[in-house]
C-alpha cells in the first residue's frame, strides 16, 4: 500500500472525515464584576471622567500593572495613537515611519496631524518592523517611529530604540494587539516615549471602545501635554480648570462607563493573556517542521500574548495555493482567513491616490514618500501567503490539538 507510506488521510474537502466535529470553547467576557462597577459609576451621578472615580481608578490600576507613573485614557486606540503623536510634536510635513501591515487606526492620527506615513519592511516571519529597513527610510523630515507590535508579538525594541536615539526620533508603540507582551524583560508600551492601547471590543480586554496612552518619560510636563491633547486642551489639574486654547487638540475623552468596565476587565487581563500565550505556543510547537507551513515566529527574548496566530504557507513545497489550503482547513472544521488585511496599507486607495482629505493631496505633497507595489516586498509576500487563526482564551486544549491535527493533515495531503 503506497498510500500508507505517506499515510495521507482523505481531506474533508475531498469527502473524507472532518477533523473537528465538536464546537470550540466559548465563554462570557463580562459578568457581575462589570455590572457592579457600572452601577457604582451611575450612582456617582456623573459620567464625566474628571468628576468621577472610575476612569481614574482604571488608570491607576493600569499604571500598577505596567509600572508607569502616568497614563491617559482615550476614546479609542486610534485616538490614543493620535494623542501620542500630538504630544510627541508630530506636525505638518513630518514623516512617521510605520508598518505596512496594521489596522488603519495606526495611520489616522499621522494624517490628522498632517504628517506623512512612510512604510518600512517587515521580518518575514515575526511580521514586525525590520530595524534596518526603518533606518533606511529615515529622511531629514522623519520625526517619529510608530512601531506596531503585531498580534501580541513585540518588535525588536533594542534595535529600534538605538536607531531612534541615534537620529533623535520619538518612538510611539502601537500596543493595540499586544497586552502584557514583553521584549527582553520589559513590557511593550513602556519602552518607547509613549505606548498606545485599545480597549475596542475585539482586543484582549474590552470597554466597548476606548484607549490608553502611557507617558514613559515619567515627566509631569509631558503627562500634562498628553492629558490636554485628549481633552480639547482643557488643563484639568489641581484647582481651577484652565480653558486656554494654546493649540489644536481634539476631544478624545473616555467616559466613566468605559472606565468602570475597564476596572473589571483589567482584573482578567493576566489570565486572558496567559491562556492566549499557552494556546499560541502550543500551535507553534505543534506545527514546527511541518513541510510547506511556516509557524508564527516570536521575536527573540520575548513573550507574546497572541492576539491572533498567523502562519504562512510555502507554495513551493505544496501542490495547493494558499487559498486552497485555507479552504481545506475550513472544511476540516477550523475557521481561518486567507490573509490578514486585503493589501499592504500603502496599496490601499487612500495611499495610491495620495488623498487623505477629499479634494486635496495635502499632506502627501509635502513629502517625497512613494507608495508603489514592491515598496515592502516581505510585507507583500506575508499577506499573499498568510493564514490567520483566531484561538481565544476560551479555546480548550482539545480545540488547540484539533487545529494542529488539521493543519498537519492538510499540509501532508498537499505535500509535494
Ligand atoms: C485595533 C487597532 C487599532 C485601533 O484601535 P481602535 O480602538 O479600534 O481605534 C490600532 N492599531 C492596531 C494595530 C489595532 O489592532
Amino acid at each position: 500500500m503506497s498510500e500508507s507510506i505517506k499515510s495521507v488521510e482523505k481531506l474533508a474537502i475531498q469527502g473524507g472525515p472532518k477533523t473537528k466535529t465538536t464546537p470550540f470553547g466559548t465563554g462570557k467576557r463580562f459578568g457581575m464584576e462589570e455590572v457592579k462597577e457600572l452601577v457604582e459609576a451611575l450612582e456617582q451621578n456623573t459620567l464625566f471622567y474628571h468628576n468621577g472615580d472610575k476612569v481614574k481608578t482604571f488608570l491607576s490600576d493600569f499604571n500598577s500593572i505596567y509600572g508607569v507613573d502616568y497614563s491617559v485614557a482615550a476614546s479609542s486606540g486610534t485616538a490614543a495613537i493620535h494623542i501620542a503623536l500630538g504630544a510627541a510634536g508630530v506636525t505638518v510635513g513630518d514623516e512617521v515611519i510605520t508598518s505596512p501591515i496594521t489596522d488603519q487606526g495606526t495611520l489616522v492620527g499621522i494624517l490628522y496631524q498632517n504628517a506623512v506615513p512612510v512604510f518600512a519592511d517587515l521580518d518575514p516571519h515575526t511580521y514586525n518592523l525590520l530595524p534596518e529597513s526603518v533606518e533606511a527610510r529615515i529622511t531629514p523630515r522623519t520625526k517619529a517611529i510608530l512601531v506596531v507590535h503585531l498580534a501580541g508579538n513585540p518588535c525588536d525594541m533594542d534595535a529600534i530604540m538605538t536607531i531612534a536615539r541615534k537620529h533623535n526620533l520619538k518612538v510611539i508603540e502601537d500596543c493595540a494587539q499586544s497586552y502584557l507582551t514583553e521584549f527582553n524583560g520589559k513590557l511593550a508600551g513602556t519602552i518607547g516615549d509613549y505606548g498606545c492601547f485599545s480597549t475596542n471590543d475585539f482586543k484582549h480586554i474590552s470597554t466597548g471602545d476606548g484607549g490608553i496612552v502611557t507617558v514613559n518619560s515619567g515627566d509631569e510636563e509631558d503627562y500634562r501635554r498628553v492629558h490636554a491633547f485628549a481633552d480639547k486642551n482643557y488643563q484639568r489639574f489641581g484647582g481651577a480648570v484652565n480653558r486656554g486654547l494654546s493649540y489644536l487638540a481634539p476631544n478624545y475623552r473616555m467616559t466613566e462607563l468605559q472606565g468602570a468596565v475597564g476596572i473589571a476587565q483589567l482584573k482578567k487581563l493576566r489570565g486572558i493573556c496567559d491562556r492566549r500565550h499557552a494556546n499560541g505556543e502550543r500551535i507553534r510547537e505543534g506545527i514546527a517542521g511541518v513541510p510547506g507551513v511556516h509557524a508564527h515566529d516570536i521575536t527573540r527574548d520575548s513573550w507574546s500574548s497572541y492576539w491572533f496566530y498567523m502562519l504562512r504557507v510555502d507554495e513551493s513545497k505544496l501542490t495547493c495555493t494558499r487559498d486552497e489550503f485555507s479552504a481545506a482547513l475550513a472544511a476540516e472544521g477550523i475557521p481561518n482567513s486567507a490573509g490578514y488585511i486585503p493589501t499592504t496599507v500603502y496599496m490601499s486607495e487612500m495611499f495610491q491616490n495620495k488623498q487623505a482629505y477629499l479634494g486635496s493631496h495635502y499632506p502627501f505633497e509635502l513629502s517625497d514618500a512613494e507608495y508603489g507595489e514592491g515598496l515592502c516586498p516581505n510585507a507583500e509576500e506575508i499577506l499573499r501567503t498568510a493564514i490567520v487563526l483566531r484561538p481565544n482564551e476560551f479555546f480548550t486544549s482539545e480545540d488547540i490539538e484539533s487545529m494542529i491535527i488539521a493543519i498537519r493533515k492538510v499540509a501532508l495531503a498537499y505535500a509535494r
